[in-house]
């Protein structure tokens, strides 16, 4: 039996009009031990009859044996295995990959057949330094000359211990002494070997043929056997399975051996991804945002707060503290609740320095404390000390350095009170920090607010417990003569007492009243005052049923409210922590998960209006399509420079083929390219974003809405477009032939 046997094996090549023949009713019978040199003039069907007896490209008609086996029913698949296994190739144009070094390139050969890991190296550079190329094993291949190149050729292909060399011109591109070494290595190790030689120079390879094969016109015309040879057993070879290790060594290798690939590949998934992520994020944060907004009832609560307390009226254990902690969207639980409301009403004086601005008020929407900000978020820094505060960029007139003296005051009254004898005050502080991100709040030192109610006895704002305008508009009032009235707002006439309405147009003096409201908690409060003079009546009070309140008596009814409220402050707050979140939607989020039979939480800065719902499908919606647009246009773009990229890598898979890489592990391969690539790139993304975070301040306010999963979606969005490339282009390598491939690379 022979091991190679050809029965009027013939192969056309077609192309859209014309056939053209390679070869016809060839038989041949080959074997172990040979040195065959395959001669003719070009054209004549050499390459032909070497490409399908090595198995790189099919034939027609006839029958090849391989091992006495017929192949014409052979798959890709097989013929893989054969030339993986059996054959090794040494073509005119080094197919050796130029971006490896000598070593790697050897060293791939034994990783694909997965040869004993522990002699890989050892077993590599026994066979370069066999081809004489020791002292290059660390060069890359591109900086070899030819001669040097087929010798590595060489190398690689005896690393694969295989019985058939088939080689194609080996000396074609090289001056006749490199020449003649090539022919030499090719005889020194052609023993036990069949070697196939095509050459049009017969002379050259005359003294190692042990049989010349000449063609003509895809026939063979002439096969003279000059040495005879004997009889050499075939050795099975069984191609171990590649492990996943060694598939990634080699991704990693191919991302590393190109850098300017690399880094290109890289530049352009990180542009795209944080292309996409702003896009993304801003979008996300227009859909949270939607439906969520800050309560009117409560305008300066921050939306960074929420308040628990327990359905049974128990106080808090340190369990209780604790598991709210660890629950998810809870940044920090403060055991002092009622800090964040009192401290909810501000007015902001800044000290004398600034004479435009000696009065000027500033009303500060909400305050927090600053250790939920981000070193990031602040330029200066972090308050620490109790007189210590950072304000909000918004408030663009104050600087680091600057003294401010901060005041309790109403939110109704704020546009009145110009004058600081309007305020509380509860202190002055340095600013020490600027939160850059504009969110109109100031932040207080966490030991200062975790003071307030140690110092609660003498200080003033804890009158301001609950929300004293929520009290003034529940407020009702009652005169001696069982009239009564709503609180009409603020609507009063300078200093004097002032309620209109009472007896209808008479002017009334020592008038007795009640007045009687209830805090936020449901606690009742009744206040009375005596002589009270009215001023009235104004037209519009005639008609309307409100009673409209002076500065004076307005002052009145706030102090009584203090003394009031002042006994029951630190009883309540026992009862009642409060949780820090990153915003409106965390807090929603906590807001339904935490509600529940335990406890019960408000989270007076929120409201939720249900016709939101509508326009929060419809944005979503539009996100949707949008970004699909954008990641349509991005994976375009990604798509076609990828391609590109692939294309100059068409030679490189031709070769792995060539030496027993199958489709299978080609695909594996690409796919562990690209996530490896989509990784890195998604790393250097999110590193992009944070020093963006840091410098340019509207994308810190969008990236604060993209959760974690957001990214993970990212992530995975990148790396399915890069596998799609990778396995389509890996459909178009294996739908060609390594020929073609290999051709049509050389034409690139
Ligand atoms: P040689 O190697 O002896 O120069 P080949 O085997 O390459 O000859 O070619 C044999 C014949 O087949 C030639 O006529 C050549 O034009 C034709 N041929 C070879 N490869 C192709 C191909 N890919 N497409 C079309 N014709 C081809
Ligand atoms: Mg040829």
């Amino acid at each position: 039996m022979s091991l190679i046997k050809l029965e009027k094996v013939s192969k056309y090549y077609k192309s859209e009009d014309t056939v053209s023949v390679g070869m016809k009713n060839v038989d041949l019978e080959l074997d172990l031990g040979e040195f065959v040199v395959v001669t003719g003039e070009s054209g004549s069907g050499k390459s032909t009859l070497l490409n399908v007896i090595s198995g790189l490209d099919g034939y027609e008609s006839g029958e090849l044996y391989l091992f006495g086996e017929e192949t014409s029913h052979y798959l890709i698949s097989d013929w893989e295995k054969y030339r993986g296994a059996y054959v090794g190739f040494v073509f005119q144009n080094y197919n050796i990959i130029d971006s490896y070094t000598v070593l790697q390139n050897v060293l791939l050969a034994l990783e694909i057949q997965e040869y004993d890991k522990a002699k890989r190296k050892q077993r590599a550079l026994e066979l370069i330094e066999k081809v004489g190329l020791l002292r290059h094993k660390n060069h890359r291949a591109s900086k070899l000359s030819g001669g040097e190149k087929q010798r590595l050729v060489i190398a690689r292909a005896l690393a694969k211990d295989c019985p058939i060399i088939a080689a194609d011109e080996p000396t074609g591109n090289l001056d006749s002494e490199s020449g003649k070494q090539i022919l030499q290595l090719l005889h020194s190790v052609s023993k036990d070997k069949l070697v196939i030689l095509v050459t049009h120079d017969y002379e050259q390879a005359e003294q190692y043929a042990t049989r010349k094969i000449k063609m003509h016109d895809g026939e063979i015309v002439e096969d003279k056997v000059l040495k005879h040879t004997e009889d050499i057993e075939l050795k099975q070879f069984e191609p171990r399975k590649m492990k996943l290790s060694t598939l990634m060594k080699i991704a990693i290798r191919n991302l590393l051996s190109t850098p300017k690939r690399l880094i290109f590949m890289l530049l352009m998934q990180i542009i795209a991804a944080v292309v996409f992520v702003s896009v993304y994020s801003s979008l996300i944060a227009g859909i949270r945002e939607t439906g969520l907004s800050q309560s009117s009832r409560f305008p300066t609560v921050p939306e960074t707060r929420l308040l628990v307390e327990k359905r049974d009226g128990s106080e808090f254990t340190n369990d209780d503290l604790n598991a709210l902690a660890k629950m998810r969207h809870v940044d920090h639980v403060y055991k002092y609740a009622q800090n964040f409301y009192n401290t909810a009403h501000l007015m902001i004086y800044i000290d004398g320095s600034k004479d435009d601005f000696y009065h000027r008020p500033y009303y500060v929407r909400s305050t927090d404390t600053a250790a939920r900000l981000s070193k990031n978020d602040v330029e200066g820094r972090i308050p620490t000390a109790k007189n210590e505060i950072v304000f909000s960029s918004y408030y663009s007139d104050i600087q680091i350095g600057d003294k401010v003296t901060i005041g309790l005051t109403d939110y109704d009254v704020y546009y009145y009170a110009y004058e600081k004898e309007y305020l509380i005050e509860i202190g002055t502080f340095t600013v020490v920090g600027i939160d850059k991100l504009n969110r109109s709040t100031v932040y207080f030192s966490e030991e200062y607010l975790n003071q307030i109610p140690q110092n609660v006895a003498n200080i003033d704002f804890k009158a301001f417990q609950g929300n004293i305008s929520q009290m003034l508009y529940n407020m009702e009032i009652t005169d001696q003569y069982d009239n009564t009235y709503k609180f009409g707002g603020p609507d009063w006439v300078d200093s004097d007492l002032y309620i209109p309405h009472f007896t209808d147009g008479i002017l009334q003096t020592n008038l007795d009243i009640t007045i009687k409201t209830t805090t936020e908690y449901g606690k009742e409060i009744e206040l009375h005052f005596e002589n009270i003079r009215y001023m009235g009546p104004k037209l519009e009070d005639l008609i309307n049923p409100y009673a409209y309140i002076g500065l004076e008596l307005y002052e009145l009814i706030i102090d009584e409210f203090r003394e009031r409220t002042l006994d029951n402050y630190i009883l309540e707050d026992q009862h009642l922590v409060s949780i820090s979140v990153g915003g409106f939607y965390a807090g929603s989020k906590i807001l339904k998960n935490i509600d529940s039979d335990k406890y019960r939480v408000y989270y007076p800065s929120y409201i939720f209006e249900p016709m939101r719902e509508l326009l929060v499908f419809l944005q979503t919606l539009l996100a949707i399509l949008v970004l699909s647009l954008i990641g349509m246009l991005l994976g375009f773009i990604i798509q076609i420079v990828t391609k590109n990229i692939m294309r100059s890598r068409q030679k490189d898979f031709a070769i792995y083929r060539s030496i027993g890489a199958n489709k299978y592990i080609l695909a594996r391969l690409v796919v562990f390219e690209q996530i490896l690539l989509s990784i890195i790139a998604f790393m250097f993304t999110l590193i992009a974003l944070i020093i963006l975070k840091t410098y340019v301040y509207n994308i810190s306010k969008t990236i604060l809405y993209i959760q974690f999963i957001d990214y993970i979606i990212i992530l995975a969005i990148l790396i399915l477009l890069g596998m799609r490339i990778g396995l389509k282009f890996n459909r178009k390598v294996f739908n060609q032939s390594v020929i073609e491939t290999l051709s049509e690379s050389r034409e690139d």
